[in-house]
């Protein structure tokens, strides 16, 4: 007998690399090329004033940035969360709203923080086979569960699945939670969230990480009926009341008042990724249709982690994962046009 025998254990998520190195074109964890708005900038420069501030704890409510969110959504505040980035929120939408005898359902080919949390909160869970193209099959969705959780457009594989699907998913569910985790609605494909005004069993989850450029500041958030943001809200109260810090409320409600420049850099990185996939199918590669800020790749002849390798020793970071059905593809994060004419010189070397 040992302390070691009644501990939680737990294999946990691997987050991709953050190399010290600044030289490193940096395509490996999905983040906005571009700066966030200047508006965030100007908020950073009042709290360097406004310091004293942080002697008192922060708003549990998160009033400023959920009341923003509530007027950039057109929606009740009542109807809004925030956390930590998604992560944050998905973590606690796990343990609030999956606690059935029955699995919970993702699909085997998605986002790998899915069964950690299921994991680490005990959770049963069934992973949902996508289909050999790695599209969704939402009719697979229609089988008894304790809760449904799908990433739309998914990841790693970039693909958006069509809203009459999800809504079919989350209308023949009506004893479960579904969760749609809309990390890269912002660059392609229509977002489930007017459904939560005919659904009170639909959660819809972003973040400020990929399209608003402000994956340092750790900024997401959740959009559902009144009552499940209720219950969301007891379990993050019974956890941690203040999860956001003053300093980032205010950085999230900055960003949020600048629409045009979030509009301007997400139609910028959108047509990266389209000349992107163009030039990399001329490569030799195939890519899958991307709804996202990201490629997933393979290559007609050449191994997927031989690519990767030979790209990290020219300090090129992209992401490989050395899962079963995906271990030949890679996933490309799209950078601003220079990084992308670095990306494929590099591969005209290694692949020539
Ligand atoms: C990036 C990502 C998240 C997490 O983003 P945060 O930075 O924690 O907001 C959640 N889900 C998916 C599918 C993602 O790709």
């Amino acid at each position: 007998m040992s302390w070691t025998d009644n501990i939680r254990k737990i294999t946990p998520y691997v987050p991709g690399e953050q190399p010290k190195n600044p030289d490193v074109v940096k395509l490996n964890t999905n983040e906005n090329p571009y700066p966030p708005s200047p508006k965030v900038s100007k908020v950073l420069k009042s709290i360097s004033q406004d310091y004293d501030v942080l002697r008192k704890y922060p708003d549990a409510d998160m009033s400023i940035l959920v009341d923003a969110l509530s007027r950039t959504y057109d929606l009740d505040p009542d109807c809004v969360f925030a956390g930590v980035g998604s992560d944050d929120v998905l973590a606690m939408s796990f343990l609030t709203f999956f606690n059935s005898d029955k699995p919970v359902l993702f699909p085997d080919v998605t986002y790998s923080f899915y069964p950690v949390w299921a994991d680490l909160f005990g959770i049963k869970y069934k992973e949902i086979p996508v289909r050999d193209d790695f599209t969704i099959d939402p009719d697979a969705y229609l089988q008894p569960n304790g809760g449904i959780v799908i990433a739309n457009p998914n990841a790693p594989t970039s693909i958006y699945l069509g809203l009459d699907h999800i809504e079919k998913i989350v209308k023949n569910n009506p004893d479960s939670v579904v969760i749609i985790d809309e990390a890269y609605i912002d660059f392609g494909g229509q977002s489930a969230l007017p459904l939560i005004h005919t659904y009170d069993n639909l959660l819809v989850v972003r973040t400020f990480s990929k399209s608003r450029s402000l994956a340092g500041a750790r900024i997401g958030m959740a959009f559902g009926c009144s009552k499940l943001i209720s219950y969301l809200r007891d379990v993050k109260f019974s956890i941690n009341s203040y999860t956001m810090s003053h300093d980032v409320l205010r950085i999230g409600t900055a960003s949020l008042e600048d629409e045009e420049y979030f509009t301007e850099i997400t139609s910028r990185v959108i047509d990266t990724r389209n000349k992107a996939a163009v030039k990399l199918n001329e490569l030799g590669f195939t890519c899958l249709p991307s709804a996202t800020n990201f490629l997933f790749v393979t290559h007609a002849s050449r191994n997927a982690k031989e690519i990767f390798t030979a790209l990290k020793e020219r300090n090129i970071y992209i992401r490989y994962f050395n899962l079963p059905r995906i271990d030949n593809y890679l996933r490309i994060t799209v950078g601003t046009p220079e990084e992308m004419e670095k990306l494929y010189d590099a591969l005209k070397t290694i692949l020539n």
